[in-house]
């Protein structure tokens, strides 16, 4: 057979439009999609050699960047030493060494991680361990996970329960039980970004109300994200984690804070709940682990939620995990790109030039008529406009000029890889805010 060898463009699109599925994708889309054929540093390379800067970092994953030759030699190496090993019956070095650098970012009591391959896996495998943990403490009517209504935690069974976002709910029914949603608060409606005594947006009370209502001894756990991403770039209130925190902890509910999209930097700190100043019980990660090199998600834990486990009846600890749960291989990338995050400074280069991007963008688009709102932390941006179509004009016009932003629904978000240098956010600033402009002049 041929087909490997394939690699004419025309072939490949029409290969491409007759045997993908695509996830999250139209079955015939609008615009042929870019083929993509390499990358190096924030740039992506499509098959007629033409270069895009990726200011959405590959789907917010691509934290590193791309081609980045120590990560390379990590997963080549581990490859051919030993590809992986199941570790419900074993365990390898890179996975080890892993945990423990996670457990040294964390902080105590957060050492104890379980991973995944996908930010969906690890919200389930949250979901479950939060119940499970209060089954085994001998409170197993403790079912309820709640979490907001725009949030958005994969498109697993749970994962898709625990939002109200009618794209991933639709047609699905019937959703697993034991899933409620309290309102999401979104700065936009007041402006002053954080909570303070007339707050017109719902505040943590909400969630105090609904633990309250649904009675003592019903809630498991509330997950959130600290920036809802798909929901918006929508940062949570200053002072909101800290104030669910506090409820959490009177009415013996666990705190799970979903840190897939947030986490390794992205945010301008290692972790958004650290920036915070809150300690979760649960965090999820995933994307910015290994940066896309390769699929892995984890789940780490309070050394307290994990010594609860050694009571299960069945096999006295954790019953759950994927023949790949802790693949070597994701490990030795993951290790690699931590690696480059430490050695480079990359958490205080996003905090830095995110802020600069984020104060260029507030001053370009401010008067753009069609902008609502220019907000973010660090290196995770949204612009939100006032339609899905201006959202999409805008989007589709960035592209066109050689710079991949993504719309979600009517905001554009930019999260380019932290690596990006101030020369490259400064084209990423120039080419959203014409786009912006020029889509202004042709709607209005
Ligand atoms: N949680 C958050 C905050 C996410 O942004 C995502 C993915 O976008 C997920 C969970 C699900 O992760 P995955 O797509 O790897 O299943």
């Amino acid at each position: 057979s041929t087909v490997g060898c394939v690699d004419d463009p025309s072939t490949l699109g029409r290969w491409d439009a007759r045997f993908l599925w695509h996830p999250w994708s139209a079955s015939v889309p609008a615009e042929p999609r870019l083929m993509l054929v390499a990358g190096d540093g924030c740039d992506v390379v499509d098959v007629g050699g033409r270069r895009f800067l990726d200011a959405r970092g590959g789907l917010f994953n691509a934290t590193v960047g791309y081609g980045r030759s120590e990560v390379v030699k990590a997963i080549r190496e581990q490859t051919a030493a030993l590809m992986t090993y199941g570790l419900g019956a074993a365990s390898t070095p890179p996975v080890v060494r892993l945990a423990a650098q996670l457990a040294e970012l964390f902080g105590r009591p957060l050492t104890r991680t379980l991973f995944v391959n996908s930010g969906s896996e690890a919200t389930e495998a949250a979901v479950k361990i939060a119940r499970w943990y209060h089954a085994l403490r001998g409170e197993p009517s403790r079912q309820v996970i709640l979490s907001l209504a725009d949030g958005y935690h994969g498109t697993t069974a749970s994962a898709v329960a625990m939002t109200r976002l009618e794209a991933t709910r639709s047609g699905v029914a019937p959703l697993p039980e034991g899933f409620v949603t309290v309102p999401t608060p979104r700065c936009v409606d007041c402006g002053r970004g954080s909570l303070h005594g007339d707050c017109v947006v719902p505040g943590p009370q909400t969630v105090e109300e609904t633990i309250v209502r649904l009675g003592p001894g019903a809630v498991a756990a509330f997950m959130v994200e600290p920036v809802l991403g798909v929901g918006g770039i929508v940062p949570l209130p200053a002072g909101y984690l800290m104030a669910v925190r506090r409820i959490c902890d009177e009415h013996g509910v666990l705190l799970i804070v979903d840190e897939v999209l947030t986490g390794f930097g992205r945010t301008g700190a290692w972790f958004a709940h650290q920036a915070a100043g809150v300690l979760p019980d649960l965090v999820t990660t995933a994307k910015g682990l290994a940066a896309g090199y390769v699929p892995l998600a984890a789940v780490t834990a309070r050394q307290g939620v994990f010594d609860v486990f050694a009571a299960d009846p069945v096999v006295g600890g954790l019953r759950h995990g994927h023949t790949t749960s802790g693949h070597a291989v994701a490990a030795a990338a993951a290790l690699a790109v931590l690696q480059v995050i430490a050695d480079n400074d990359l958490v205080a280069h996003a905090a830095e030039v995110g802020a600069t991007l984020l104060g260029r963008l507030r001053a370009d688009l401010g008067r753009v008529p069609g902008v609502r709102e220019v907000r973010g932390h660090g290196l995770l941006i949204g612009v939100q406009l006032d339609s899905v179509v201006r959202a999409a004009a805008v989007t589709a016009a960035c592209q066109r000029a050689g710079v991949l932003v993504r719309q979600q629904k009517e905001v554009v978000a930019v999260a380019p890889p932290l690596i990006v240098t101030s020369a490259q956010a400064a084209r990423i600033a120039d080419t959203l805010t014409q786009a912006t402009t020029d889509t202004a002049e042709t709607m209005s």
